[in-house]
Parts: structure tokens; C-alpha cells; sequence
């Protein structure tokens, strides 16, 4: 059975739904298959991840008439504290602070659960008259010419005129295309968890650089803040087998007292960390988006904000060409994407990479240097605005979604 399509997207994770939804926004039709079914992917503890979701990112979500939901349960992120800390030592008297006084725009993003964001997403495409979502289906072979074909694992196939992969850091749609990746182990965790605290966390989000990897104290809604530890991935596998009262054991005195008494509210996660980046985000009749493009470190909070401004830049360049009567599918206008993202990306990817580098260590040399650094970034006004500029999202040339106007 052939389908006809405009867009086949291959993976409903967070950038695929969203970019399926902008598509569908500009008048396109579009075929998202993904290898789950879309109960397993809505249930609340698929995935303990919250996101700092980045505001450029919130008001792309707004232009998608999706943020007025979401909103409701979103924490606004007012000030950011970055420090180096040891386990039971506190954090050091060096510290980076953002404040969100200093932009004019507002929050510098805020807090989503993903059992909040994923749920949206997933009833927002099956509200929608030009998506056909084809969950429980698993894209097993692509063919490019004058179109761009899909085969399901149940022997549907699926035709339009580009393939789009948002099918993750093991993207199968970059592989079958031959397109390499550079790769990345951070010999590195992430032990992800809820904390429900006595004292309020004000909006303020914490930053710990620990000898093992960064420490991130993330506030959520309702007294809450969601940890993500990283750690060495031996000590990290350990601490993840412990049961709940030991592995608070061993958090508590990493987070201090600043938030009085905690407890663990839901399940806890771990997810191994790399740097995952495929050395080309389009081929013929083929883009990449979101961690099939690019996965980085969470130590900046930036993975699904830099797959959000994928899909608000393909988005645009499509819908723009579609308006113009261009073959989108074609090289040259694939290009503009891949030109459009070049500069972000690599700048991503360095950045992540060096700070990971940088911070995730004892050596009192660079602590030293990273703790004089932070400082100076917090005495220099000019410089503490362009990087709280840079991690909201508002920098650069930003595709209209990204600035809240429609596609
Ligand atoms: C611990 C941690 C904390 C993070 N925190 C933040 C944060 O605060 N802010 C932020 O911006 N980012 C953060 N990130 C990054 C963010 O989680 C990811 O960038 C984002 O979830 C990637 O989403 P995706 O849709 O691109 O990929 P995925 O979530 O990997 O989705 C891929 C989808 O494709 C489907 N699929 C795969 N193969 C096939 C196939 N052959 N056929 C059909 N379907 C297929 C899968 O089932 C899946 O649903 C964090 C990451 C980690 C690890």
C-alpha cells in the first residue's frame, strides 16, 4: 500500500511531533511513524526527564498553540547560580549568577516535565486533520528519486517528497542514508529524579560542578526541583542499583541544605551521556532534526532547545519554498537548512563538549581558572547579558516560530 504524503517524518519523540505539527501548521501533510505506540509514549513514567526549555523555545511552542497548555504547569526559571561544589563542602564562593532582571524579554525559560510536554504533543498531532500518525510502526528501508519513499516493518510503504529523520541519536534514517557521525563517550551518567523540598526554591536554578560532572538542581512547580547528576559512569551505575534511601544518602549532602529536608517523589532515571553528531543533516531528499542531528551533554540544558530551533528553521525554509512553488524536497533548498543551522550547531557542540571538559574534574589548577572565570562573568554586565541572551534563545537570525510568529 503506498500512501502519498508531503513529509515523512520517521520518529514522534519531542522534535519529530513538533515539526509535524509546524508542517501541518503551513498547510502540508504529513505521515509521522514511530516504533512505540503512543499510550507507552504518553505514560507518565516514560520518561523522567524536565526540560529548561529555552523562552525562544516557549514562544515556538506558543506560535503552535501549545504553550497556553503547557503553561499551567511550567516553572519560570528567574535566576540561574552556577558554583564549583564538592560532596558535603558546599558550593564554592565563586559562582556565576544570571538574573532575569537583566533581559527585558522575561523569564529566561522555564521547567517542563516531559509527562506534560510529550501528552500535548501527542494530542496536538491527533487532533490534526493533516497528520497521519502511525504509531507501533518502525521505518525498516528508504529509497530517494523523484520522491522520497519509507518502508514500514508491517510492509506499508510511504511516499512524499522529503524524508525527514527525527528518529534520535541512533538515527536508522542517517544510517541508511550513509551519513557518519562523529561520536563521543563522556564515560558519564545522568541519574535523573524529582525531589519534593521543604523551603522554596524561588525559581532559581542551581548549577554544581562536581569532581564526577555536573550537579543540576532544576525547580519545578509546586516545591519540587528535578536533579540530573552527572557522574563516572562506574560510580553512577552503582548509585543508580541503590535503593531510595541510600541513594538519598548519597545526594543529600551534594545538594546541602539550602532547600531544607527532601524526599523522592516518582521513579528515577538514568541516561548515559555522549556526544553524539552526524556529519551531515541533509542528503537528497533527506534532513535531519533534533538528536538524529545532533545529541549533546545536558550540562547546558540545550539538547531539545537546539532540535526546537531544527524545527523551527526546516519548518520555515519548507513552508517558504512550498509558498514559492519550489520542489522543497530538492538539494538547493535543503541547503538552506543545513546552512541556516551550521554555525549554531558547531558552536553547540564545542561548547558542550569544552564545558563538560572543563568542569567535570578536581584538578585545582582549571579550578582555579573556572572559579576566577565565573566571576569575572558576574562583575561584567555586557557579557552576563549576551550569555543569558544566548541560553534564552534569543540570539541570532531566529526562524519566525522561534519568535513566536506563525509559520
Ligand atoms: C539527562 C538529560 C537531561 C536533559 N535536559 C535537557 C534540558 O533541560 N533542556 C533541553 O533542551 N534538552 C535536554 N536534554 C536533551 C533532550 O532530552 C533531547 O535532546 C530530546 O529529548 C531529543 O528528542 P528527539 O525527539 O530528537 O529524539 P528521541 O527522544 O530520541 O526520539 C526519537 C524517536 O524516534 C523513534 N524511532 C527511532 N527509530 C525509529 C524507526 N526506525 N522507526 C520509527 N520510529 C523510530 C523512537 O521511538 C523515538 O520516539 C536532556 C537530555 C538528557 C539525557
Amino acid at each position: 500500500m503506498a500512501n502519498d504524503h508531503d513529509v515523512i517524518i520517521a520518529g514522534g519523540g519531542l522534535n519529530g511531533t513538533t515539526l509535524a505539527l509546524a508542517l501541518a501548521q503551513a498547510g502540508l501533510r504529513i505521515a509521522l511513524v514511530d516504533r512505540l505506540s503512543a499510550e507507552y509514549r504518553s505514560a507518565a513514567d516514560f520518561d523522567g526527564r524536565s526540560y529548561a526549555l529555552a523562552l525562544a523555545s516557549s514562544r515556538l511552542l506558543g506560535a503552535l498553540g501549545l504553550w497556553d497548555m503547557l503553561n499551567k504547569a511550567a516553572q519560570p526559571i528567574h535566576e540561574v547560580k552556577a558554583s564549583d561544589g564538592r560532596a558535603g563542602e558546599g558550593s564554592s564562593p565563586f559562582f556565576l549568577h544570571f538574573d532575569r532582571g537583566e533581559i527585558e524579554d522575561g523569564p529566561m525559560g522555564y521547567l517542563v516535565e516531559d509527562r506534560f510536554l510529550r501528552r500535548v504533543l501527542l494530542r496536538a498531532v491527533d487532533e490534526s486533520p493533516r497528520i497521519d500518525h502511525l504509531p507501533d510502526e518502525t521505518i525498516t528501508a528508504q529509497t530517494v528519486g523523484s520522491h522520497a519513499e519509507a518502508e514500514t516493518a508491517s510492509g506499508r510503504t510511504l511516499r512524499g517528497r522529503l524524508l525527514v529523520g527525527a528518529d534520535g541519536r541512533q538515527s536508522g534514517t542517517a544510517a541508511r542514508a550513509g551519513i557518519k557521525r562523529f561520536e563521543r563517550d563522556y564515560h558519564q551518567d545522568a541519574l535523573v529524579c524529582a525531589i519534593q523540598h521543604e523551603k522554596p526554591h524561588h525559581g532559581i536554578a542551581h548549577q554544581f560542578f562536581m569532581p564526577g560532572g555536573p550537579l543540576a538542581i532544576l525547580p519545578l512547580s509546586q516545591d519540587r526541583s528535578s536533579i540530573v547528576w552527572s557522574e563516572r559512569r562506574p560510580l553512577a551505575r552503582h548509585i543508580a542499583s541503590l535503593d531510595d534511601a541510600a541513594f538519598l544518602a548519597m545526594l543529600c549532602p551534594r545538594v546541602g541544605d539550602f532547600l531544607g529536608d527532601f524526599r523522592l517523589c516518582g521513579l528515577r532515571f538514568s541516561y548515559p551521556l555522549g556526544l553524539s553528531m552526524a556529519r551531515q543533516i541533509t542528503d537528497r531528499r533527506l534532513a535531519l532534526v533534533g538528536d538524529a542531528a545532533m545529541g549533546v551533554h545536558p550540562i547546558a540544558g540545550q539538547g531539545l532547545n537546539q532540535g526546537l530551533r531544527d524545527v523551527g528553521t526546516l519548518a520555515e525554509v519548507i513552508a517558504d519554498a512550498n509558498r514559492r512553488g519550489e520542489d522543497f524536497g530538492a538539494s538547493d533548498v535543503l541547503a538552506r537548512y543545513r546552512q541556516w543551522r551550521s554555525f549554531d550547531r558547531a558552536a553547540l557542540a564545542m561548547a558542550t563538549d569544552g564545558f563538560n571538559a572543563l568542569f567535570s574534574n578536581d584538578n585545582p589548577v582549571l579550578r582555579l581558572g573556572r572559579d576566577l572565570g565565573m566571576s569575572l562573568v558576574t562583575a561584567m554586565p555586557g557579557l552576563r547579558r549576551r550569555l543569558m541572551r544566548e541560553a534564552a534563545g534569543l540570539n541570532g537570525d531566529l526562524p519566525r516560530l522561534l519568535q513566536g510568529q506563525p509559520i
